[in-house]
């Protein structure tokens, strides 16, 4: 059911030319704008902010994802700290535009129709990128295959696996369609790496995928570059033969099988995408070493994540910047000249910021926090590796040194994954113990259904933003980055992007490396008492000084432009001179 390229054109509100596109960039999910739910957490946060980089700087890029036409969940939680799930069904037709192709694939052995919407993204100098979303909500499709773009992250495996062709292959097929002919496909995360067995049949053209020959694989690996997210073996994606053979059938699950996609008798989706990537990186720099150990057969590269500077920087402190310098939202590196802003400035600004917070647990909760009393904030999905819990490991401790040392102030928030338990049960604690604990020097409140808006206000409004992950399962994390681009330092375990980003003292504190988790919460303690508060307290110019250093040394880093510079040198156009040269006038151009 291909469609001509002219009909696409005619559909197609800006007449965009579709083959000067020449990178795909294939994300489960993307944080596209607040009111789309079309993502659950940090993975799709990334996917968005690298999204939104690229258009900045005017990369010729163009992004494929699923529609997810219920959302992720809406969090609610009861007064006893119950985690209850609803569905945020949104509206495609009224946010999105329709393109005019539909593809066709096939699932279980039967053709399913794929459509795709599409919603683009504006750069700072207007260059635009593209997000092409797909839905099976097409009414010649039967019920099941109509509900496959519905639930991000919902169902069971066999769910998942039918979502992932979608997303690959359908994904692929919706690009041939419109007339893309990107040179890099980039896969975020395992989720999308079916698409190398989309492009594999692109290159066998009708032929049996068994017969492709090693010059034929060689030509997919040429195109294919691979970013790996998980630190843990069992965070891989992975279904069972049965299950493959069910859903793509027996000739894709024996081509898979044959070219090396399978590991301890299962599909491996990351194995997949490395084995059809000429370029594969950790997001970070210890998730490239913990991935090349997973992997050793592979050459795994770092290149560490970042944020969108303008997406999350608070509005009071973006004015200050336009003011002072001016460059940065088209090259977010000029964060390093905030080093030039009087200290004082940077915290004025931070108190507009802290405002707001306190407005928002008021407006939310009914708890009155106090504007110059300290605010630490933990905000992150409640996986059991993050250990939110940490903080009341000792609550008599915490209780005491509050008391002692000013007062504490604790904002937490964070969803769990319906399915998973552990999660639920840590937010049960954190609620169960800030209940007992809330006095007049500490309080506790856990904010509900954490997202992008929520998470701008709480990275921007407090004082210390504090991660606890156990070693090495924080592949990267970039809330911490969102804080220290608004000034706020951070307090956390030595992993993930953190060990990159912590000067002892300059732009935040590390929990001490212990074996034993008792030993690492005193470490939490002692620095709270011993640097942080009186710090915070006694001596409020070195501490606008540590706000001041978090936005000029990790800010100016941890953004997704430098991220996206360092994928264009060394993942998508590396050493090709030509290509890059490419990019050159276009860049003129737009300005
Ligand atoms: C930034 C962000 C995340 C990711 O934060 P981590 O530090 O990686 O846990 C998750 N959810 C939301 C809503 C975010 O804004």
């Amino acid at each position: 059911m291909a469609i001509s390229s002219q009909e696409v054109l005619d559909s197609d509100v800006s007449h965009s030319d579709w083959k000067r596109f020449q990178i795909a960039y294939f994300s489960m999910e993307i944080a596209v704008a607040p009111d789309i739910p079309t993502y659950s957490g940090g993975l799709g946060v990334l996917a968005g902010d690298t999204l939104r980089s690229a258009a900045d700087t005017a990369l010729p890029l163009i992004a494929v994802t699923l529609v997810h036409r219920k959302g992720y969940f809406r969090q609610h939680l009861t007064a006893d700290g119950v985690q209850t799930e609803e569905d945020q069904p949104w509206n495609p037709e009224a946010m999105l535009q329709p393109l005019a192709p539909v593809a066709a694939i096939t699932i279980q052995g039967h053709p399913v129709m794929v459509r795709a919407w599409r919603k683009d993204i504006v750069g700072v100098d207007g260059h635009i990128v593209p997000v092409i979303f797909l839905d099976t909500d097409l009414d010649t499709n039967d019920a099941w295959d109509r509900e496959l773009t519905d639930h991000l992250y919902g169902g069971d495996t066999f769910y998942r696996l039918c979502q992932e062709t979608v997303l690959g292959m359908g994904g692929v097929a919706i690009l041939t369609a419109l007339g893309c002919q990107p040179i890099v496909y980039h896969m975020n995360e395992g989720h999308a790496s079916l698409l190398t067995i989309g492009l594999l049949e692109e290159q066998v053209n009708g032929g049996n995928l068994l017969d492709a020959t090693a010059a034929d694989l060689d030509a997919v690996r040429s195109h294919c570059v691979f970013t790996t997210h998980t630190p843990v073996p069992a965070g891989h994606d992975r279904f069972s033969f049965d299950q493959a053979r069910q859903v793509l059938g027996d000739e894709r699950t024996q081509a898979l099988e044959k070219f090396g996609c399978c590991h301890d008798g299962m599909l491996n989706m990351t194995y997949v995408a490395l084995r059809f990537s000429r370029y594969i990186n950790g997001v970070a720099m210890q998730h490239g070493r913990v991935s090349s150990e997973m992997f050793p057969e592979y050459n795994v590269h770092a290149i560490t994540n970042g944020v969108h500077a303008a997406t999350w920087i608070q509005p009071a402190m973006q004015i200050l910047l336009d003011e002072k310098v001016p460059s940065w939202r088209r090259d977010n590196l000029y964060l390093r000249f905030a080093i030039g802003i009087a200290p004082n400035e940077i915290r004025s600004r931070h108190s507009e910021a802290k405002r707001q917070l306190i407005s928002t647990v008021a407006e939310r909760t009914g708890v009155s926090l106090h504007e110059d009393r300290f605010i630490l904030a933990f905000a992150r999905r409640a996986a059991a590796y993050k250990r939110a819990d940490m903080l009341f490991s000792d609550p008599t401790r915490l209780a005491r040194l509050a008391e002692e040392c000013g007062g504490i102030q604790i904002v937490y928030a964070g969803k769990a994954h319906p399915h998973d338990d552990l999660g639920k049960d840590i937010i049960h604690h954190v609620i169960e113990a800030s209940a007992q604990l809330n006095s007049d020097w500490l309080r506790i409140v856990y904010l509900e259904n954490y997202e992008w808006e929520l998470g701008a206000i709480l990275t921007g409004g407090a004082d210390l933003w504090l991660n606890t992950p156990r070693r090495p399962y924080e592949a990267s994390g970039t809330s911490g980055m969102k804080a220290a681009m608004n000034g706020v330092p951070s307090l956390s375990t030595l992993d993930g992007w953190w060990i990159e980003g912590c000067i002892e003292g300059a732009t935040g504190w590390a929990i001490a490396e212990c074996d034993d988790e008792t030993q690492e919460a005193e470490s939490l303690y002692e620095k709270l008492e011993n640097e942080i508060l009186p710090l915070y307290y006694h001596y409020p110019d070195k501490w606008a000084e540590i706000m001041r250093m978090s936005m000029a040394i990790n800010g100016s880093f941890f953004n997704t432009h430098r991220m996206l510079y360092q994928y264009v040198t060394n993942a998508y156009f590396p050493g090709d001179a030509p290509l890059r040269r490419k990019f050159q006038p276009e860049l003129v151009l737009t300005r």
